[in-house]
C-alpha cells in the first residue's frame, strides 16, 4: 500500500489502526477494535483491494453481522459480485435457516433466508473481521453448505493465531490480512 508516508505492508496498516480494548466484552477478552481501520480512507481502500483478491472468482460474497457485512458489502462492490449479510438471530423474516455456535466470546446464532434467494451452486467466499476460535466462520460455513453453496474460502482481516480458529474450520482455506 502507498500513502503519503511511502509503501508500507497492509499488515503493518491494520495493526497500527486496530485498537486493542481489555476485559470486552466480557473479562479476560482482548477485544480488537477496527473501528479506527474502517475509517481511514487509504487504509480501507488496501483492505478491500486484499479481500477482493481473495474473492475474485465468488460469484457471492457473505459477510458475518455486523463487521464482516460491512467489509463484505465493499468488496461486493469492487468485484461486482452479490452480497449476503449472515445476520444475527431474529433480524430477518422468516422462513429462515438457523446455526448456533460457539464463539471466542459465547454461543450465538446466526440466520440466512430459507428460500427467498437461490444459493445452490454459487461460489460464495465467507468474510469477517476477526478470527478467533473459528466458531463463527465454522457455524457460517455449515449454514451455507445446507443450501447446496459451494463456499471456497474464508477471508478475515485478522486472524488471533493462538485460539486455533483456522484448524477448527480446516479444510476450509482461510486467508488472514493480519495475525495477532
Ligand atoms: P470466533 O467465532 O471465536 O472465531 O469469533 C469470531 C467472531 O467474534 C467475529 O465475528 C468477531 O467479530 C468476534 N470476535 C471474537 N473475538 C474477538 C476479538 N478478540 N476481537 C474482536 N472481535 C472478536
Amino acid at each position: 500500500m502507498t500513502t503519503a508516508r511511502g509503501t508500507v505492508l497492509v499488515a503493518d496498516v491494520i495493526a497500527s489502526l486496530t485498537r486493542d480494548v481489555a476485559d470486552f466484552p466480557t473479562p479476560g477478552i482482548q477485544f480488537k477494535d477496527l473501528t479506527p481501520l474502517f475509517a481511514d480512507r487509504e487504509a480501507m481502500s488496501a483492505v478491500i483491494d486484499a479481500l477482493a483478491d481473495v474473492a475474485a472468482s465468488a460469484d457471492l460474497v457473505a459477510g458475518i453481522e455486523s463487521r464482516g457485512s460491512l467489509v463484505a458489502a465493499a468488496i461486493a462492490a469492487r468485484l461486482g459480485t452479490g452480497v449476503l449479510s449472515i445476520r444475527k438471530a431474529g433480524k430477518l423474516p422468516p422462513p429462515v435457516l438457523s446455526e448456533n455456535y460457539t464463539r471466542e466470546y459465547g454461543a450465538a446464532s446466526m440466520e440466512i433466508p430459507a428460500d427467498s434467494i437461490e444459493l445452490a451452486g454459487r461460489s460464495v467466499v465467507i468474510v469477517d473481521d476477526v478470527l478467533a476460535t473459528g466458531g463463527t466462520l465454522g457455524a457460517a460455513t455449515r449454514l451455507l453448505a445446507r443450501t447446496g453453496a459451494d463456499v471456497t474460502a474464508a477471508a478475515v482481516v485478522v486472524e488471533l493465531t493462538g485460539l486455533g480458529g483456522r484448524a477448527a474450520i480446516a479444510p476450509l482455506p482461510v486467508h488472514s490480512l493480519s495475525r495477532a
